[in-house]
């Protein structure tokens, strides 16, 4: 049985890429129950928002009710997985539904993940908990409040059943809406497997969806690199001025669209410190916080040799070489690219406005001994930024508080301050400035504590309050009164210093 929900499929993949992805149902599951429903985002999908919150509702969230016009694929990735390659990853517990195009005319991904094994589960169970999803939903909300592009959580049903993992644990499908799911991985899959037709179809669709000014240019599959290492490079740049570390970058989960995905192991830096790192997979430290922009560039050079047949005309020489210095000179200029996306963010952050490309490298410096303060004082990265705020209106101590030693701020601070002046320093400006400063210096982040009391909570008593608490707070991220101060301050560093996140499969 089928129902519209106000769905208006118009499922571009499954029609033009058929021959790319596997047709596939989701598992039907005992009791479907909603858990978390997105009545913003669903109404910029168009949806029906009250039928979508019954009881029917539900059951579609879950899998159990396929909306009329769904067809629901599993696509196909590859995809190097802390460094080696993994020619056949793929949709093992998601399913692609189709796609809908929102109210501003933007064509939307609709997906379930954890809607049970596909032929790419490789002995997987297909299955997700409600702790991982329920996460996700509360990590891409934040992003999203801090205009960071990501992937989007619509809904999360819990099924009424167990999944099992350490432990049982209660099993949920989370649907995500994506600006497409197509990653660098789905282009190492069909490079890997020299099916070079397949190529070009998925990577002129690629074009089609994301950089449609370069439909039919000749030179198209090398400009698609570079659109997709542009927009790599302002995301990477983004997440470091937050403080966010994805923690499992492999190719198949970094996007072309420049959209963050995939909220498994994840988590916000506290004390700044760029060997940060959480993930209890990640024993090398290859996705640490500093290393984000470094690995950004290697998995885009993984796109580049995907894409190579596709760029060159032909294979043999010269043709490939010359394609080979093309891509090569994409890849050389992303840490160019990287670079001045950071220093527009942090000039911001640090109420600063750029004044040409000179002083731009003055306040690259400057932003440097900022953050090398930072560390040395071992000071929580979002709670400085925002008494920054404070400072730039005079009011210093609460930043001097935040380390260990008061003093050790002042000849930094003297030093942003003639930089200041270098604009203006007028009271009017100053206090406008400070206002500025706190919208681009989030005060709520999803601190790992409070991320970790919800899922519990909501995992293990079925608690969603505090869940849905902290989600509120999530949505107004500069917003700093005295209710939302518990989810400012910084967990205990001793919690810190232990804390683990997992792959959440
Ligand atoms: P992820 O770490 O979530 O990016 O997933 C990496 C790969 O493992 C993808 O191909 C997933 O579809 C697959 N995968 C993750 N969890 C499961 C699961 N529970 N069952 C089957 N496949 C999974
Ligand atoms: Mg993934």
């Amino acid at each position: 049985m089928t129902q519209a929900f106000g769905f208006q499929f118009d499922n571009s993949y499954a029609r033009e890429l058929s021959d790319c992805c596997v047709p596939w149902q989701p598992a039907v599951v005992p009791t479907p129950s909603l858990l978390f429903f997105n009545d913003t985002l669903a109404d910029e999908l168009g949806l029906d928002v009250a039928a979508l919150q019954t009881a029917q509702g539900a059951a579609l969230w879950a899998g159990n009710l396929l909306p009329a016009g769904a067809q629901p694929v599993a696509q196909a990735y590859a995809g190097h997985q802390f460094g080696r390659l993994s020619p056949r990853l793929g949709d093992g517990r998601a399913l692609l539904l189709g796609e809908v195009v929102d109210r501003h005319g933007v064509r939307r991904d609709i997906a379930f993940k954890g809607s049970g094994a596909t032929p790419f589960s490789r002995g997987g169970d297909g299955k997700a908990a409600v702790g991982p999803m329920l996460r996700e939903v509360l990590i891409g909300e934040a992003m999203h409040a801090l205009g960071i592009p990501t992937t989007r959580a619509l809904a999360v049903a819990g099924t009424g059943e167990q999944v099992y993992r350490e432990r049982a644990m209660p099993g949920a499908v989370l649907t995500r809406v994506a600006a497409s799911h197509l990653r660098v991985g789905t282009m190492e899959y069909f490079a890997v497997r020299r099916e070079y037709d397949h190529l070009r179809k998925v990577a002129d669709y690629a074009i089609a969806r994301h950089d449609p000014d370069l439909v039919g240019e000749p030179t198209r599959y090398l400009d698609l690199l570079q659109r997709v290492a542009r927009r790599q490079a302002v995301l990477i740049s983004q997440w470091m001025n937050v403080g966010f570390i994805h923690g499992v970058m492999n190719t198949d989960n970094m996007t072309l669209s420049g959209e963050t995905i995939d909220y498994g192991p994840c988590a916000f830096m506290e004390a700044y410190n760029p060997q940060t790192v959480f993930s209890s997979i990640d024993q090398g430290g290859r996705y640490a916080y500093g290393n984000q922009p470094a690995i950004a560039q290697w998995n885009l050079a993984r796109l580049a040799e995907a894409l190579l047949p596709v760029i060159a005309e032909d294979l043999t020489e010269p043709h490939i070489n010359r394609a080979i210095e093309q891509v090569t000179a994409v890849i050389e200029a992303f840490p160019e690219w990287y670079q001045a996306a950071q220093v527009r963010g942090l000039q911001a952050k640090l109420g600063l406005s750029s004044l040409g490309p000179e002083q731009d490298a003055a306040d690259a410096e400057l932003a440097d001994a900022w953050l090398d303060l930072l560390r040395q004082q071992e000071a929580d990265f979002t709670l400085a930024w925002r008494r920054l705020a404070d400072a730039a209106e005079g009011q210093a101590q609460p930043l001097r508080a935040l380390g260990r030693e008061p003093e050790a701020w002042d000849a930094w601070l003297t030093r942003w301050q003639a930089r200041l002046a270098l604009e203006s320093t007028d009271d009017m400006a100053r206090v406008a400035r400070a206002g500025q400063m706190r919208q681009r210096n989030p005060y709520v982040i999803p601190r790992n504590h409070h991320v970790e009391d919800a899922l519990a909570a909501a995992t293990n008593d079925g608690n969603l309050a505090p869940f849905e608490r902290l989600l509120a707070a999530l949505r107004t991220p500069y917003l700093e009164t005295p209710e939302l101060a518990p989810y400012g301050e910084p967990a205990p560093a001793a919690v810190t210093a232990c804390y683990q996140t997992f792959c959440g499969t």
